[in-house]
């Protein structure tokens, strides 16, 4: 043993991550660089998809390696084996789900935020805090929030609904969920309000925050896709005879499926007169605030409690980045604070930030994903995101107005965003009119021509185009079409 210990005493040569030779690692990073801007410039030329060959599938089922091969040929691995693969959301034909494109800004913001590294604490005086405070201050004022409500960057939508509706529940309740849990037999009595179309990200952030599914009471919606605001009122009505406790009301500005939006100010009134909390959900939506053309759909959400939204999809950042505003600072900090001694801060030095991020959500330790926003806000200003915004709605009504103007597809929902739903008419039933489309959809995919994706309306299987995409042109919507018609026509039965 005495011996062992007095080995481990002698000198040995200390190591680490960096090169011996930073000019190697220079001509790797430039490298990348150029090969990132060839890749992003031409992105367009390639497929929006190909499936993944399974050589490149072996690739990811190798053991971890003892020694590695070192930084240039495991590049060589990655260019050869991720970089033809990619989700493509970054193609000008991307449509699927809410996904965002990312801009060059971020790519260069990406560089120093991995270089700084920070730990994006908010009580580390670093000039990151700053930048995350001033982007939260902007946001705010871009949906025409108080200065002083606060807010916080997280992963995305989820943890944005997820923070939002834990302040909610621990405000509103008449005891302290934070001591006593939901042991207190009023917790079996609390209810949150939203509409069938709402996102499943609600129903989990109510799950995981010990309420159970049972405590979110889904409305009906009209037509429209909206929540039915008197089928809302009176269930609210009901609950309460019942001896419920109504909580809050997740209000959608633009619904997952379809982009409806709930009246806001209605339902603004009523929590107002019922006294229950409003969140919004506004994912992708909340960014039609910023619009010339649809600012007026969405007027409203600036009178929510809480605002949930993505700078990862309709402000086109890269991922992953999502926001959370609060009206209501105390009641924000008040269900997240909780100060270690070692995190203490100091008065002077490193530990003297303006602020604690940690007592506003889950996370201690956050990347600096802030400056992302910060870059490209700063240099293209918000004017070019209000006109990115309005062109994708635009585009939207393009490309339903060539729907319409085609006896072969039908419009399967309204357009009332960004979201644009429909289906290839074929002869036959139901069943032959859903294979029709999912073979025309998988088509799609497979050719490489464009990447839409699908949902289910009215039972009804159809193909849903969402565009937060700054790179798509009307030609990639004629595009769409013409691939549409083609693969469809090639599976009619000639006659
Ligand atoms: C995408 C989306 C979410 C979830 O957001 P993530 O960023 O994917 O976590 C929640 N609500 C709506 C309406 C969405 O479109």
């Amino acid at each position: 043993m005495a011996q062992k210990a007095s080995e481990l005493l002698q000198p040995r040569a200390e190591i680490g991550f960096d090169p011996d030779n930073w000019d190697d690692f220079a001509e790797t990073a430039h490298r990348a660089v150029d090969d990132m801007v060839q890749y992003l410039s031409t992105v367009g030329d390639r497929p929006a998809w190909q499936p993944i060959p399974a050589s490149t599938r072996h690739q990811f089922k190798t053991a971890v390696p003892e020694r590695g091969i070192g930084l240039n040929q495991a590049y060589e691995q990655a260019l050869e084996h991720v970089l033809p693969y990619p989700t493509g959301n970054i193609h000008p034909r991307f449509w699927s789900w809410v996904g965002g494109t990312g801009t060059p800004h971020g790519i260069v913001a990406d560089l120093m935020i991995s270089t700084m590294n920070a730990a994006g604490l908010g009580f580390d005086e670093a000039a990151t805090t700053y930048v995350e405070l001033q982007l939260l201050d902007w946001l705010k004022a871009m949906f025409a929030w108080p200065g002083e409500a606060s807010g916080l960057l997280v992963s995305g939508g989820s943890m944005a609904n997820l923070v939002g509706l834990a302040v909610a529940r621990n405000s509103q309740t008449n005891f302290d969920v934070r001591q006593q849990g939901l042991t207190h037999p009023g917790a079996a009595c609390l209810r949150f309000y939203a509409s069938s179309e709402t996102h499943s990200s609600v129903r989990k952030a109510l799950e995981l925050l010990g309420l159970g599914s049972n405590a979110l009471a889904l409305i009906n919606t009209k037509a429209d896709y909206s929540i039915d605001c008197r089928a809302l009122r009176r269930r609210i009505d009901s609950d309460k005879a019942s001896g419920l406790t109504p909580i809050a009301v997740i209000a959608n500005a633009g619904t997952v499926n379809t982009g409806a939006i709930d009246p806001l100010n209605d339902i603004a009134d009523l929590c107002d007169e019922q006294g229950l909390w409003m969140h919004v959900d506004g994912a992708f939506g909340a960014m039609a605030y910023l619009s010339e053309i649809a600012h007026a759909q969405v007027a409203g959400l600036e009178r929510a409690d809480s605002l949930a939204f993505d700078l990862h999809k309709w402000m086109y950042q890269q991922y992953d980045m999502g926001c959370v505003l609060i009206r209501d600072q105390a009641r924000h900090a008040g269900t997240f604070n909780m100060t270690p001694d070692y995190l203490k801060k100091m008065s002077t030095g490193l530990a003297s930030g303006p602020t604690d991020f940690s007592a506003y959500g889950v996370q201690l330790s956050r990347s600096a994903r802030a400056l992302r926003a910060w870059l490209t806000i700063k240099s293209e200003g918000l004017g070019k995101f209000r006109q990115l915004i309005d062109q994708n709605i635009l585009q939207a009504r393009y490309l339903t107005q060539r729907i319409v103007a085609s006896p072969r597809l039908e419009l399967a929902a309204p357009t009332v965003l960004n979201i644009v739903n429909f289906r290839y008419r074929s002869h036959g039933d139901l069943a032959d009119i859903e294979a029709v489309n999912r073979h025309i959809l998988d088509q799609l995919h497979q050719r490489g021509i464009a990447t839409p994706s699908s949902t289910v309306l009215n039972d009804q299987f159809c193909i849903r185009v969402a565009i937060c995409n700054h790179r798509s042109r009307r030609q990639d919507f004629d595009a769409l079409i013409d691939a549409v018609l083609a693969i469809g026509a090639e599976m009619q039965p000639s006659s």
